[in-house]
């Protein structure tokens, strides 16, 4: 591994089509986003129904140096990546796999499953069809009942990035693929916990990932979805935590926005897209 003085920062998005908020918005958005966000390096995980229906905008991310990663085919219910066969991950993650680089001319290298579903044969499959990294891990995260694929074996995952083992991705193996986990502190490193502590505790949360990202020599990693800036289109259907977020999609922006540019700009970060940092962890 490159000893590096800088911290990495890993900005990574969701891009799935969400069936309860405005379409249109969730193309524009993307346009909007990578106009505010200037030259801060993202990695956007999309589906390929959205890669598909937002191939335009996705394109022009690419253009402005971001990076497209897998969010498997469509984040139904049936598009769980810890429940599926060997031989349904491999025709799932070659689908989609296939579908995405159709649509926007690249070939994804990174991978994070629908609500962070993965498994050994969901690896083993990311291996056979070039895959570099996963990012559906997120280690020591004790919330761990709100995410609808979160895992008990995320309280033992190792830290930072790690090779999974063949028999199990929260274990250190030899499988040539990267975990890149979400940082968390009990409570994970996204932009929810952010709509409910506000934007002081989310610089606070950051200084505190920046000062343990310094001794380990780990990154940063940030997640947050492109359709929770829209507009809901029909209420109900929202998980319980949900409902407590900030609702107003223009304040939501604008948290985003200025915690990205407090971490972008703290000196010692260095923000990339996922590609970039795991050239420097070979
Ligand atoms: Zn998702």
């Amino acid at each position: 591994m490159i000893i590096t003085k800088t911290v990495p920062l890993l900005v990574t998005v969701d891009v799935e089509v969400a069936s309860d908020h405005d379409l249109d918005e969730q193309a524009q958005i993307l346009d909007q986003l990578r106009c505010s966000l200037n030259n801060l390096p993202i990695t956007w995980f999309c589906t390929a129904v959205a890669a598909e229906q937002f191939s335009a905008p996705l394109r022009r991310l690419i253009l402005a140096g971001h990076e497209i990663g897998c969010h498997g085919v469509d984040h139904s219910p049936e598009d769980d990546y810890r429940r599926m066969s060997p031989e349904g991950a491999e025709a799932a993650l070659g689908e989609a796999t296939h579908r995405i680089a159709r649509v926007v001319g690249l070939r994804p290298r990174c991978f994070r499953g629908p609500r962070m579903t993965t498994s050994r044969y969901t690896q083993a499959a990311l291996v056979t069809h070039g895959y570099h990294a996963d990012f559906s891990v997120c280690a020591q995260r004790a919330d761990f009942f709100i995410s609808g694929g979160a895992e008990l074996f995320w309280l033992f995952a190792p830290r930072g990035a790690y090779h999974p083992s063949k028999n199990s991705p929260f274990q250190r193996g030899e499988l040539p693929l990267f975990v890149v986990n979400l940082s968390s502190l009990g409570v994970p490193f996204l932009s929810g916990v952010l709509y409910l502590g506000g934007l002081r505790l989310m610089q606070a949360f950051f200084l505190a990932l920046l000062a343990e990202a310094r001794r380990r020599r780990g990154a940063i990693v940030y997640l947050f979805h492109s359709y929770e800036f829209t507009s809901l289109t029909h209420l109900g259907r929202q998980p319980w935590h949900q409902r407590l977020y900030l609702s107003d999609r223009p304040r939501r922006y604008e948290m985003n926005l200025a915690l990205l540019n407090y971490m972008s700009t703290y000196p010692g970060v260095q923000p990339m897209t996922a590609s970039t940092f795991l050239k420097q962890q070979r």
